[in-house]
């Protein structure tokens, strides 16, 4: 533990810097690193994390070396601004921020003000010569200490439902209405020091104690409720859905005031390095005259934007600080082009103009769309400022995603009742119904429904609501409001500042264009354009392949990955989608899914039902033309690519759940008595699900079964090549746990391939493998490997059993499970590498010290997962095969694999 409590910033010096996020926050490292590199920060201190940490430890009592250091520090401030804290004649007053390791938009707390007490108003009234704009920051102090620091940070939960800042804020929006007027600017004076008299005595009545008037209280009061905060309800809430760990702790930033609310020449703002809605190497951003900060990011005003580039249709007329300030502009213009140089990534600012002097507030990584990210990566490369292996590391996999996401059809979008127009704040198409609070949005999406989220604003106690919608609509803020940030961290379709809507939450009605919408209606939102519609949109699916920077990066990404990448995919279709987004072949093709249709299901009950062998082989031989034809298909969508097809794995009574209705049309159909159906199906029912008569067991009992099968795929290879066509079939022999079972299909399937060779008078390369996918089969892998050509881990089965959690219910106490901290990822979602992961290496392993050249594969569902595609390479796999839709990034995660850990 580093022994230091607390690191000053300013007058161009710094005690941290950049690398220290772990323990001066994310907040805290780069103000530190802005003051070093002579970038205009107002003079400050950051509390460390192992301060919040220990003030947890100390069960909330304050470390000694921290009152110490942070005294000495202030004094330091103090001498940096030429101002004193709590000063009757030059106060200085100061903000608290919190700042964890990660930035957590609008999660943690804010105190702002602080040190405005009975002593120093006067003074400062003096020195400014503005009474207003004293008791507006008096009257801002008091809402936002009652809050954070008296009612939030000590647990009180209010009686009647109704938080002391809603009741605040009641209050100033009665005197606005008592005056007739309906903006809080055109409050004068003594309109504002009455409410600040007003707030205190509501303070105590409602809190039972008074607000302090002691500047030191007031500070330590709001550095101890930054702490308290890190274990609010909001924080968690964010902490569990992003994965942040509930150690880390967050540091705390104590810096001077500056004020962007004294008037004409004051402003202040929020802006990003680069446009991170798109990627385009554009200064892009927002500012509001005579206002605070917190004015921009609560989305209570909506703010101009920054420069003339930037402008939209409907922002057009509103003055840009380029126009309004071009001076102040062109520094702001330079200090963008000097942190996006130092930190080489796209920044997020914050600043704010006092009387014409401009401050940097902050500067941090700023969160971007997927397609920004793509875009960003590929033009920092080329212009130089980052190398090939870092814009690789720069997107996550799963940003892929929302480029492959669907898009509201456009001949849709043109006929469509187009109800009004917002920002787009989050790109995509989101299609649901309209729901007007977090907890609805909840509830309907746990009953199945696509909901939209419909807000005036979002604060971070929507943030449940916010991640089940499909889409977030609000009528306020900007850019850089909450919703919109929090969306685009999530890449989730949003629409802001749609200020045409009428929203009334409490009657659940959404007034625009001339209609009442109500909760349940359909819309369809365009988060690319800012468009919202009436009704049902259809929806496209993604092109991926029409936007340059994607294909470039994909291209780099192709080059550097070592593991080749498959699809699991049964239909030419799918196939054909796959090789569009980059599938070399086919992993899996699960044969079961092609029996389901109509005419075929009827043969496969009859075979399923036959009581003797002759029977089931004349039914199953009625299944061989329909095989045949599904094989012909997917040879020629993957044109000479490996096609891994699987035998029949499912347990038969999958194919006769029948009603009893069903039952008997099947048995007049069949000429068989309906008694020996339910007598059959009774059988076949299993108690153990997915445990039962399935996997090669079926072929072993009906060896029929794998020689049509394997008839089916060596004739349709047969035919195509003999018209020239390549194919390269590898035939699968899944739900092996002992060497015997192989070897008893494999005989029946090369005999089949000998046959059709004989009969065509050609020969076919083709391979025999199995899946491992049950336990003991890792555990005698060497075994199995003498006559298996191939492996595929099946690592859905391979975790069921492992675990002994059945796939079939693990969904009911799975989430019980996360809850109480058992288990931090679904392990069917994520390889469990700790446990399921020691048998994939054993496989791997027993495997290969067999068959050196052992080609190895996995086509579970943890195929198109980045971390375990990541595990996959580092074990030496041949290749990881997933869903085509998960193509791209299991791509681009064995792309990051690959520079991470080369092999
Ligand atoms: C597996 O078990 O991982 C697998 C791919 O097969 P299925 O999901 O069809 O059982
Ligand atoms: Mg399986």
């Amino acid at each position: 533990m580093s022994k230091k409590a607390v690191y000053f910033f300013g007058d161009g010096k710094a005690q941290g810097h950049a690398g220290m996020k772990n323990l001066l926050g994310g907040k805290g490292a780069n103000l530190a690193e802005m003051s070093s590199l002579g970038i205009p920060v107002p003079a400050g201190y950051t509390i460390t994390t192992e301060m919040c940490t220990l003030y947890y430890e100390n069960k909330g009592r304050l470390p000694k070396a921290l009152v110490e250091e942070a005294a000495k520090a202030l004094r330091r401030v103090e001498r940096s601004m030429g101002k004193k804290f709590g000063s009757t004649e030059n106060a200085l007053l100061l903000s608290v921020r919190s700042g964890a390791r990660t930035s957590m938009p609008g999660m943690m707390d804010t105190v702002l003000n602080i040190g405005l007490t009975s002593k120093t108003i006067p003074g400062l009234i003096r020195k400014t010569g503005d009474a207003r704009f004293v008791y507006d920051a008096y009257r801002r102090l008091i809402m936002m200490y009652a809050d954070v620091v008296m009612e939030k940070a000590a647990g009180i939960e209010s009686k009647d439902g109704h938080s002391i800042r809603e009741k605040l804020e009641a209050a100033l929006e009665s005197m606005k209405e008592e005056r007739g007027i309906t903006e809080d600017k055109d409050l004068s004076a003594e309109d504002l020091e009455q409410l600040s008299k007003q707030f205190k005595k509501m303070v105590k009545r409602t809190l039972n104690t008074n607000f302090p008037d002691d500047a030191e209280k007031q500070l330590w009061g709001s550095i101890r409720a930054v702490f308290q905060s890190w274990n609010g309800r909001r924080a968690i809430a964010y902490r569990k859905i992003e994965g942040i760990p509930g150690d880390w702790g967050t540091a705390v930033n104590v810096q001077a005031m500056v004020f962007g609310n004294m008037g004409e020449g004051s402003a202040t703002g929020v802006a990003f390095t680069r446009n991170p809605a798109t990627g385009e190497n554009a200064f892009f951003g927002e500012w509001l005259e005579n206002a605070q900060g917190e004015d921009v990011v609560a989305g209570t005003r909506t703010p101009s934007p920054l420069n003339k580039a930037t402008k939209t249709p409907e922002t057009r007329r509103m003055k840009s600080l380029e126009e309004a300030e071009p001076k102040l502009y062109a520094q702001l213009d330079r200090i963008r082009l000097k942190l996006e140089k130092h930190y080489k990534d796209m920044q997020d600012i914050e600043f704010t103009i006092e009387e014409g002097s401009l401050w940097m507030l902050q500067t941090r990584t700023g969160k971007r769309t997927g397609g920004a990210a793509i875009r960003m990566a590929v033009e920092m490369k080329k212009s130089k400022l980052i190398d090939k292996k870092t814009a690789i590391m720069r997107v996550h996999p799963n940003q892929l995603d929302e480029l492959l996401h669907p898009m509201l059809d456009p001949k849709a979008e043109r006929n469509a009742v187009t109800l009004a127009k917002g920002l787009p704040a989050g790109p995509g198409g989101g299609v649901g119904k309209i729901v007007f609070t977090a907890d609805d949005a909840e509830r309907f999406s746990k009953e199945g429904k696509k909901v939209i989220l419909v807000r005036n604003e979002t604060s971070p106690e929507d943030v449940h609501g916010m991640h089940v919608a499909e889409a977030i609509l609000t009528a306020k803020g900007g850019m850089t409001s909450h919703a919109a940030l929090v969306a685009r961290g999530w890449g989730k379709c949003c629409v802001v500042g749609c200020s045409d809507l009428t929203i009334d939450a409490q009657k659940k009605t959404l007034r625009v264009d001339g209609r009442v919408l109500h909760e349940l209606d359909w819309l369809s939102i365009n988060g690319s354009t800012g468009q919202v519609h009436l009704g049902k949109l259809d929806v496209l699916p993604a092109q991926p392949g029409k936007n340059k920077w994607y294909k470039e990066l994909m291209s780099w990404a192709d080059q550097t990955r070592q593991l080749n990448v498959r699809t699991n995919a049964e239909t030419p279709d799918d196939a054909k989608q796959a090789v569009i987004f980059g599938a070399e072949g086919i992993g899996l093709a699960r044969t079961e899914h092609m029996f389901f249709e109509p005419e075929r299901i009827v043969h496969m009950r009859e075979m399923i039902l036959a009581e003797d062998e002759e029977t089931r082989r004349k039914a199953v031989m009625k299944l061989l033309p329909f095989q045949k034809k599904d094989f012909l298909g997917i040879f020629k969508a993957m044109a000479g690519k490996p096609v891994t097809i699987r035998l029949l794995d499912p347990p038969l009574h999958e194919f006769l759940t029948l009603t009893a209705d069903q039952v008997t049309v099947l048995a007049n159909k069949l000429g068989i008595d309906q008694q020996k159906i339910h007598e059959r199906i009774r059988l076949l029912h299993e108690l153990n699900p997915m445990l039962g008569h399935r996997g090669c067991r079926l072929g072993i009992s009906y060896p029929e079964i794998t020689e049509m099968q394997a008839q089916a795929i060596f004739e349709a290879a047969a035919e195509l090549t003999k018209k020239k066509v390549k194919v390269l079939p590898e035939i699968m022999v899944p739900l092996v746990g002992h060497a015997n079972e192989f070897i008893h299909q494999e005989a029946i399937i090369r005999k089949a391939a000998r046959d059709v060779m004989k009969k065509y008078k050609i020969k076919i390369k083709y391979l025999v493998g199995t899946m491992i996918e049950i336990p003991r089969a890792c555990l005698v892998a060497d075994k199995i490997a003498v006559d298996a050509e191939f492996f595929s881990f099946g690592t859905n089965d391979l975790t069921q059993m492992g675990f002994g959690y059945s796939r079939d219910d693990a969904g009911t106490f799975l989430p019980d499970y996360f809850e109480r901290g058992i288990l931090d990822q679904d392990p069917f979602q994520t390889l469990d590498q700790e446990g399921i992961g020691q048998l994939v290496e054993m496989g791997v392993e027993k495997g290969r010290s067999t068959r050196p050249d052992l080609k190895i594969g996995i086509c579970g569902e943890h195929g198109g997962d980045p971390e375990s595609v990541k595990f996959c390479h580092r074990i030496g796999l041949d290749y990881v095969s997933c869903s085509p839709f998960r193509v791209p990034i299991a791509r681009f995660a064995a792309a990051q694999a690959a520079i991470e850990s080369p092999r």
